[in-house]
């Protein structure tokens, strides 16, 4: 592990959920540029996220890739005392970790629920309490949404919706619950981003674009900068609240 930058998050440590592609891989590479050790985790990718573990080393910074299947609750609560033993601590707790379950809803399956309310809402329960063994005042919850459950533009995403709207309500309850203690919970609710999951070529992609006041679809490193935002300083006044990073679709 190399030596930490020097930025706002200097001797904070995070851990990113999904941390291997798209806007994890984009938020753990901008939060350890702002200082911070990072941990991410990873299921299908072991690869890609050993890579943006390396990038980080040789950016100066420190980081650990570890395996987590957010919909194993052992492995998630194993992964954040890991990364607390081995990085110091966890003063950042970012839910990134997700799937897109497509389909109306004749077509969709108990399975296909079972998996889903797992990954984007059982495995965010699980992480924030296994975060909170360990971090302290001036700690964060940020988890990702979607703005989606802001403005459903059509049909077979209702699954998707309900999961992503969880994570609201769940959000606002934490600020109550660890403001007390000086922790803060938020929310970013990413637009059209390109990823792997939304890639800004696909069949979907210009009708989407359309859809924004600025005529584009977002970066990975648009929403990491957001969760940079919340993590940081600038953050510390904000819980209980979402930010919208959608390039003016709710507008
Ligand atoms: P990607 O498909 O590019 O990446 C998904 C990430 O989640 C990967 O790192 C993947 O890891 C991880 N992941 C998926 N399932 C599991 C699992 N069971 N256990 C552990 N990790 C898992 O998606 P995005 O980067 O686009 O999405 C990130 C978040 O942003 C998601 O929560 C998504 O719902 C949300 N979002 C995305 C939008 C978009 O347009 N892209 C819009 C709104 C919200 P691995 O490959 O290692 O399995």
């Amino acid at each position: 592990m190399g030596t930490e930058l020097k930025g706002a998050l200097t001797g904070k440590v995070a851990l990113v959920t999904g941390g291997s592609r798209g806007i994890g891989a984009a938020t753990a590479r901008r939060l350890a540029a702002e200082g911070a050790a990072v941990a991410l985790t990873y299921r299908d990718s072991p690869e890609r996220a050993a890579q943006v573990a390396r990038d980080i080393h040789e950016a100066g910074g420190r980081a650990l890739a570890l395996p987590a299947d957010a919909t194993a609750p052992r492995a998630i609560g194993e992964a954040v005392d890991r990364a607390a033993d081995t990085l110091g601590g966890l003063d950042i707790l970012v839910n990134n970790a997700g799937i897109f379950p497509y389909g109306e809803i004749d077509q969709l399956t108990l399975e296909d629920y079972e998996t889903t309310m797992a990954v984007h809402v059982r495995a965010v329960f699980v992480a924030v309490r296994a975060a909170l063994r360990h971090m302290g005042p001036g700690g964060r919850v940020i988890s990702i949404g979607s703005s989606l459950v802001e403005r459903v533009p059509g049909p077979g995403i209702s699954l998707y919706a309900m999961s992503k709207s969880a994570l609201v309500g769940f959000t606002k309850g934490l600020a109550r619950d660890l403001g007390p203690r000086g922790i803060t919970a938020t929310v970013v609710h990413p637009g059209s981003t390109d990823t792997d999951m939304n890639p800004a070529d696909g069949p979907e992609a210009e009708a989407e674009r359309a859809l924004t006041a600025l005529g584009r679809y977002g970066t990975p490193e648009d929403v990491a900068a957001t969760v940079a935002h919340l993590a940081g300083p600038a953050g510390a006044y904000i819980t209980g609240t979402s930010i919208t990073v959608d390039g003016g679709v709710t507008a």
